[in-house]
């Protein structure tokens, strides 16, 4: 008999990556223990309030990191069951082909994968069908091959997005309709789950019809007798058997006391940052420089893309209720103007009034916040930025997170809004203003400046990089640890380069791989 603490897997986080590896290892029969530092999201109608989630914040975490500089840092991110899943877009991206080689970028270069498009490809068909994604082959210009279509058909996109994509047609340029995780029947509004609603990206969902890591992966684990989950463990430490090669022990807080647990297994999927911060924590005398850390690489290449909101004002109004459906991917490699990537260019949900007030948008002379909420087209551009060892993850002598970083590439995003200006000032579609209509864009994003801040941490990874030297990479191409038997890692932080798609499918994607090797290797 195992003794009580004893589990064949321990996985720590619930998120896009632990969520997902509990859901490939549950029919094993093993003995899998979920460790999740958050409770589950409390159902309640601020879910869908702009002003709960937007303004007040209230679900974010209330911890304080530091940036470079030891300035107070309050990150946007979410400690729940289901991680940061819960509050996503759902906009399911493969990464490009080209993305897992190396490209060459304006600010240097993106390097290339220790594994290959095509060996993620499986996985990829097999999370698209578990997060029950929404999408068209075939649309997207940049699309990797893909070797089975889409499980569901894509989400429509309403009049005033309709008309934009007509227009974007009419340039050349080839708009396609976002890879959606929601749980939308079009064909069938009575019975569908999904009520196509204006409180969807960066909410969490009250009726459970978003494909977040929580409701098609964590609960349906759980009913598996062998899987258990405790809320609340917050997992302080890992400590290694003498020899260094093996962990020995997962040491947490729980409702304010210290508990023990071991596992054959232990995997970390804390998110980029908070993985990092705990190999860090977890630093001994057989591990100096952290846990697994022998390369020094973690902590190191921290990445979260060059993101912006770009709000494109019209006298026409935008009635839009679900606007996230409309992509373009023309520039992500660059154009003839530029011949380097620029980015993607899609849409966050709609804005509104009180949610352009927790920025400090540039206002437009003679429009309120609520008007510019009524008008505006509210564009989402990703750009990429480029691993850098000086951008990373450390811990200050009173064990509080520090993440200092220097935004790079800056021009490939600094063009792609330029393009996006271009595109819309060709805007000649309104039969009531002419040529007026499209009166102006103006950059903001949701915090403050152009750009979103560093506290918009969203899309972190890099921060223990797979890769096949164990002086240049912390994990092998299975995302195991180079320097630790045991231990694997499944969450954003290994990537070597971030591409400039939404990251959580190829965190999915991937942990659906490696819990294969996992499954192997228990066998
Ligand atoms: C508002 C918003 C919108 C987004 N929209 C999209 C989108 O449309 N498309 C897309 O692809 N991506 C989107 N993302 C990003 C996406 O959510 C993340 O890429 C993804 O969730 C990352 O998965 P992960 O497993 O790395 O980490 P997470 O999902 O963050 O999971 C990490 C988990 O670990 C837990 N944890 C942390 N530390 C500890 C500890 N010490 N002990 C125990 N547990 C711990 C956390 O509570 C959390 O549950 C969005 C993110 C946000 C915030
Ligand atoms: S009902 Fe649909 S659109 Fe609204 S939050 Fe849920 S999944 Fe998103």
């Amino acid at each position: 008999m195992p003794a009580a603490n004893h589990y064949d897997v321990i996985i720590i986080g619930t998120g896009a990556g632990g969520g997902t590896l509990a859901y490939r290892l549950a029919p094993s029969g093993k003995r899998i223990l979920l460790l999740e530092r958050g409770d589950y999201v409390p159902r309640e109608k601020d879910n869908w309030s702009t002003r709960a989630v937007n303004l007040e914040a209230k679900y974010n975490t209330k911890e304080s990191w530091r940036d470079k500089d030891a300035k107070p840092l309050h990150p946007h991110t979410n400690y729940y069951v289901g991680g940061n899943t819960k509050f996503y877009g759902a906009a399911l991206f493969r990464l490009r082909k080209e993305d897992f080689g190396e490209l060459r970028h304006h600010g240097g270069f993106s390097p290339a994968w220790p594994i290959s498009y095509d060996e993620l490809e499986p996985y990829y068909n097999r999370a698209e069908e578990l997060y029950q994604v929404h999408g068209q082959r075939g649309a997207d210009p940049t699309e990797p091959p893909a070797s089975k279509p889409y499980p569901f058909p894509a989400v429509s996109h309403e009049p005033r997005i309709q008309q934009l994509s007509d227009d974007l047609k009419a340039l050349d340029l080839k708009p396609f309709h976002v890879p959606l995780g929601i749980m939308l029947d079009e064909k069938n509004p009575r019975t569908s789950r999904c009520i196509r609603c204006n409180t969807c990206d960066g909410h969490p969902c009250l009726i459970y019809a978003k494909a977040d890591a929580q409701v098609v992966c964590v609960d349906p684990a759980l009913q598996h007798s062998n899987v258990t989950l405790l809320t609340g463990a917050y997992v302080e430490r890992l400590e290694t058997s003498p020899t260094g090669r093996e962990i020995s022990k997962v040491v947490l807080k729980r409702n304010g006391s210290r508990e023990e647990y071991q596992g054959n297994v232990v995997v970390v999927s804390c998110g980029a940052i908070n993985s990092a911060a705990l190999l860090l924590r977890s630093a001994s005398d057989k591990h100096p420089k952290g846990l697994a850390n022998s390369s020094d690489v973690v902590g190191r290449f921290y990445m979260g893309h060059t993101n912006g909101v770009v709000l494109a004002l019209s006298k026409c109004p935008n009635p839009t209720v679900f606007q996230k459906t409309l992509a373009v991917n023309d520039f992500y490699f660059g154009d003839k103007d530029f011949n380097f990537p620029m980015g993607h260019i899609s849409f966050v949900g709609k804005l509104d009034g009180v949610t352009l007030s927790a920025g400090a948008p540039a206002i437009a002379p003679g429009w309120t916040l609520d008007l510019m909420g009524k008008h505006s087209l509210d564009f989402w551009l990703t750009s990429e930025d480029l691993p850098d060892p000086a951008n990373r993850v450390t811990l200050n002598r009173d064990g509080e997170i520090v993440l200092s970083y220097t935004p790079n590439n800056l021009e490939a995003y600094n063009r792609l809004v330029k393009k996006l200006e271009q595109v819309m000032q060709q805007q000649t579609k309104c039969s009531a203003h002419g040529h007026d209509c499209h009166v102006g864009l103006f950059a903001r994003n949701l915090f403050l400046g152009q750009r979103i801040p560093l506290a918009g941490v969203a899309h972190q990874n890099g921060t223990i990089r797979f890769g096949r030297d164990p002086k240049t990479s912390a994990l092998d191409p299975d995302c195991k640890a180079h320097d630790v038997d045991n231990l694997y890692v499944v969450d954003g932080s290994f990537f070597p380069s971030s591409g400039a798609v939404n990251p959580a499918l190829t965190i999915m994607a991937n942990a659906l791989r490696v819990g294969e090797r996992i499954l192997e290797r228990l066998r």
